[in-house]
């Protein structure tokens, strides 16, 4: 069982430290940090990315015994696999291998959670690769080494994908929409999503315009299903999803 959450890098941080939003999405790259120091964890890499990595360096996900962290949308192409395709095609997972961790563990949460991704962007199960595939570094080193063997992680990979035991996500998110410019435009979508949707929403004043918040959904799936119907209802132009 691992737990998902979000720490995303911001859109102007993410243009700096990455090729540009056309990943083709093709391959999953998995890594490893090479990091053993103590507490260097899925969220001390994600605050690393989200202060604006020094290195030039960037990937999407990275995972530990705990919990996984998202810190790029899979649009982005990040600078990890050492290769332009690599970059322009792969969705960069980083597994963590502080000292204080357990890697067994940490590699168990990555095959859930690749699970998951290969699911959502239906990627083949053969175009999981290692980041070796690409520019022949020797990375993810333990893997490598054969701590957990290759061919076993793609095995966890397949039964994590046939289980019903899918990463849990316990992370609150609202949604935020643009703002309106008066009062009644954001009364009357808020309307809707508290009457016809049955939601929870807030109208909240920002300088001269309005915006509309709405209540916690638990979990990235719920709040982008709530998403969706408010773009299919044309309630907003424009959306955020925001931690909770
Ligand atoms: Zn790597």
């Amino acid at each position: 069982m691992v737990t998902i959450r979000r720490k995303l890098v911001p859109i102007s941080l993410a243009l700096t430290m990455t090729n540009g939003k056309n990943n083709l999405k093709k391959y999953i790259v998995v890594h490893e940090t090479d990091n053993t120091n103590i507490g260097a964890d899925a969220d001390a890499h994600a605050r690393l990315q989200i202060n604006g990595n020094s290195r030039q360096v960037s990937w999407h996900w990275q995972v530990d015994d705990q919990e996984a962290v998202q810190s790029f949308e899979h649009f982005w192409e990040c600078w990890s696999a050492g290769t332009y395709i690599g970059n322009h095609q792969g969705i960069q997972v980083e597994i963590c291998v502080n000292s204080d961790g357990d890697y067994v563990k940490a590699v168990q949460n990555a095959a859930t959670l690749i699970a998951k991704i290969i699911k959502d962007e239906n990627i083949a199960i053969e175009n999981i690769v290692q980041h070796h595939y690409f520019s022949g570094k020797n990375c993810p080193r333990n893997m490598r080494a054969g701590k957990v063997p290759w061919s076993q992680f793609i095995e966890m990979i397949k039964k994590a994908s046939n289980t019903q035991n899918p990463p849990v996500e316990t992370l609150k998110y609202r949604i935020l929409t643009g703002t309106y410019n008066t009062f009644q435009a954001a009364e009357s979508a808020a309307k809707v999503m508290k009457f016809t949707f049955g939601w929870l929403v807030y109208i909240e004043q920002d300088g001269p315009k309005y915006r509309i918040k709405t209540g916690t959904f638990t979990g990235m799936i719920a709040v982008k299903n709530a998403e969706n119907k408010i773009k299919k209802a044309k309630l907003a132009q424009v959306t955020y999803i925001k931690d909770a």
